[in-house]
């Protein structure tokens, strides 16, 4: 009777993360989703600790008390306090937090069973599976917290810290990839020759090790605008070690929700693929893109508000393209009042290009503009309307560099081939930022230099204020 009832607790909340996945589909339902998921967690932890209770008994309960309430208050701090441009290095994070208790877990099982030199394997399960999920777990789980580590580090610093290995086109060194190949085989030897002798720790430390060199080793030389499959992919991977870890101390719900993690991390790895018009395999192992173009040093004149607000009158049709710079600045509020202010005034048709891989997470621009009310249908993603940008009057780029750099255009660099926003196909360019900088991904961007584009140097909240301003006096 309690069997089934614990039973019940985690296939409720499989079917919570099931549902919770399901309305992350959608910005208007993606924070019932996230609570529906956080939900999920709480009912798998509570029946996981009932389960336990229940079944041996629970010695360390002030151990396991105190970090639950640890764990809790770090993650409660971590939320409130993180900006929404600081997101991704949170997520990047927390997938390394999730390999590395994943990893944690299969340690301490493979400890017990080191410490005790006998197998106790939960019931059901032959050594082999044991041993080979802990090995496999170790391996993905130490690999995904020393990538994501990393990760996390690549997009905090970007450009500043790791200038050569984000500009770098090549993706690193060729002689790299049978590095990489070699240690993944040697781990899968030594999981192989653990079946065999699964009480020697020697295996174990090795397959850390090695392992966590791997992590390493691949994210390292992926840069240029690269990064967004990389963490989706490292996202994916902190699920499969979840369910591997799920395998060897026989919970069920850590397989389910591994599972859930690993097949849409993969889901989104391949949309991001899609996005960047790559091949999951050329973005982690190939060398392509040629050498880099070279840097050259060009000026440009600015314009002020004025004279952007005097081509905004007699404008029939703008086309915002937001970018990382609009998250740093936070004018989503400000670029809302633009598009009001021009609808009402001067009845221009305004409409939001939406590159996937703007900003510095999937979805970033949709859930800034979310937050400033922008309507849904205004959003339009990249594919339909780049045939609309030749009969914009106006492409006004806010913060955006990479996503809409025409040398994506050539065989050259780390954007070749990237599909972009086409806003040098627009009458005229206005471009709002701080400098004529580079973007993440370190390439110079030519849609600066043309003639028809005016550019609004400048922070982009103050910027937009002084536009909407001159646009109010007009
Ligand atoms: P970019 O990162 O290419 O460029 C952003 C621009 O914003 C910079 O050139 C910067 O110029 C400007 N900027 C910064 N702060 C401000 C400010 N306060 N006010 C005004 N402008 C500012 O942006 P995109 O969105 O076009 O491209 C995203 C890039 O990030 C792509 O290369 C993508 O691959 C990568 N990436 C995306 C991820 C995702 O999941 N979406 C994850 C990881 C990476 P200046 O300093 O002159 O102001």
């Amino acid at each position: 009777m309690i069997g089934d009832w614990i039973s019940f607790g985690y296939l409720f909340s499989a079917v919570l993360f099931i549902f919770g996945l399901k309305k992350l589909g959608h910005p208007r339902t993606a924070p019932q989703g996230n609570q529906l998921g956080a939900m999920g967690m709480l009912v798998a932890v509570l029946t996981t600790v009932a389960e336990m209770q229940l079944g041996d008994g629970i010695e360390g309960w002030i151990l396991i008390g105190s970090g639950l309430l640890l764990g809790s208050l770090i993650g409660l701090y971590m939320a409130i306090r993180v900006e929404m441009t600081g997101m991704p290095e949170m997520v990047a994070l927390f997938n390394g937090f999730g390999g590395a208790a994943s990893a944690l877990v299969a340690l301490s099982e493979s400890w017990k069973y080191i410490e005790s030199d006998e197998l106790l394997l939960p019931t059901g399960l032959e050594l082999e599976v044991v041993v080979v999920a802990a090995g496999l777990s170790a391996l993905v789980g130490w690999m995904t917290l020393t990538g994501s580590l990393l990760a996390m580090l690549k997009l905090k610093g970007g450009v500043e810290i790791f200038g050569k290995w984000i500009r770098t086109p090549t993706w690193g060194p060729a002689w790299l990839n049978p590095i990489k190949a070699l240690l993944f085989l040697s781990v899968l030897v030594l999981i192989y020759v653990s079946i065999n002798d699964p009480l020697n720790s020697d295996y174990l430390y090795a397959i850390i090790g090695i392992s966590s060199l791997l992590g390493v080793l691949l994210v390292l030389p992926i840069g240029g605008a690269d990064m967004p499959v990389v963490v989706s992919l490292l996202n994916s991977l902190s699920g499969i070690a979840a369910a591997f870890t799920g395998f060897i101390i026989g919970n069920s719900v850590l397989i389910v929700a591994g599972s859930l993690v690993g097949a849409s991390g993969l889901i989104l790895t391949f949309i991001m693929c899609k996005a960047m018009n790559r091949e999951l395999k050329d973005v982690l192992f190939k060398s392509f893109g040629g050498s880099e173009k070279e840097q050259v040093t060009r000026t440009k004149v600015g314009s002020d508000a004025d004279e952007v607000a005097m081509m905004v009158d007699g404008a029939q049709k703008i086309i915002i393209i937001p970018g990382y710079g609009m998250a740093v600045s936070q004018c989503q509020h400000q670029v809302k009042e633009f598009a009001d202010l021009v609808s009402e005034k001067f009845d221009t048709e305004v409409k939001y290009a939406i590159h996937p891989v703007a900003g510095r997470m999937p979805g970033h621009m949709n859930v800034l503009l979310a937050e400033a009310n922008v309507p849904y249908d205004q959003l339009i993603e990249m594919d339909e309307i780049n045939p609309e940008l030749p009969e914009a009057d106006i492409a006004l780029v806010i913060g955006a560099n990479d996503t809409c750099n025409p040398a994506a255009r050539t065989d050259q660099g780390p954007l070749a081939g990237m599909p972009i926003i086409d806003a040098d196909l627009a009458n005229t360019v206005v471009i709002i930022k701080r400098s004529l900088s580079v973007g993440y991904a370190g390439v110079d961007n030519d849609l600066f230099y043309m003639d028809k584009t005016m550019m609004l140097f400048g922070d982009g909240k103050k910027m937009m204020n002084e536009l909407n301003s001159a646009i109010k006096e007009l």
